[in-house]
């Protein structure tokens, strides 16, 4: 539950590059530019740890963080509609072979911009992930852009849309769903 002590271990840019599979994981997964890195910085308290920035779908790589009892998986973000064909399938190829393949995997994270919640390749990561039998934690971000009243309905629409998985308001910027996001992962985490 205390993620502050989570290092950077290394990047995997193809699956013969993943770090031994010794401790329990739980990836990151959202559309580019949703809010991923951000939220990851939040949640360790770190304000460099997972880099944020506004150039698109500029890594294909799987970025490791790892403390001594848990890992992170930053998946790379995707939805970016100038990526060429074969960077999108080299996308899904290496998604698809993690999360197949991964035994120490535990759950998802997936980071989602409360504004547009849901978006095609949101529902195939689910999609995927429910195939292999793993649980999701919903992540409802930049909250801070939404009334209290339109917070509320994107929050009840998503909980409605994707059963057994659980859903939280969330904005890195506003610090609002910092330790409900803790509590949610930790309970992704077998003990
Ligand atoms: P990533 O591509 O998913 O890793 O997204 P980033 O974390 O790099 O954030 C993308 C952009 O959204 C940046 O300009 C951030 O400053 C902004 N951003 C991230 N989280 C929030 C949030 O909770 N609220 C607001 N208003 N902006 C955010």
């Amino acid at each position: 539950r205390d993620f502050r002590t989570m290092r950077f271990l290394l990047s995997a840019p193809k699956l013969s590059a993943l770090p031994p599979a010794d401790r329990c994981e739980i990836a990151f997964a959202g559309r580019s530019n949703a809010g991923k890195s951000s939220a990851l910085n939040a949640l360790c308290e770190q304000g460099n740890l997972a880099r944020t920035s506004k150039t698109p779908g500029r890594t294909q790589a799987i970025n490791f963080f790892d403390n001594d009892r848990l890992r992170f998986a930053d998946l790379p973000g995707y939805g970016f509609a100038r990526v060429p064909p074969a960077i999108k399938a080299e996308w899904g190829a290496l998604i698809e072979g993690y999360l197949a393949e991964r035994e120490t995997l535990a759950g998802i994270v997936l980071i989602m911009d409360a504004r547009r919640p849901l978006l095609d390749f949101d529902r195939q990561l689910i999609e995927w992930g429910s195939a292999y039998g793993l649980a999701f934690h919903l992540m409802l971000t930049k909250a801070d852009k939404l009334s209290r009243n339109e917070q509320h309905n994107v929050l009840r629409r998503t909980r409605a849309a994707v059963e057994g998985a659980t859903a939280q308001l969330f904005s890195s910027t506003k610090r609002i769903g910092i330790e409900e996001a803790r509590a949610a992962i930790s309970a992704l985490v077998p003990d």
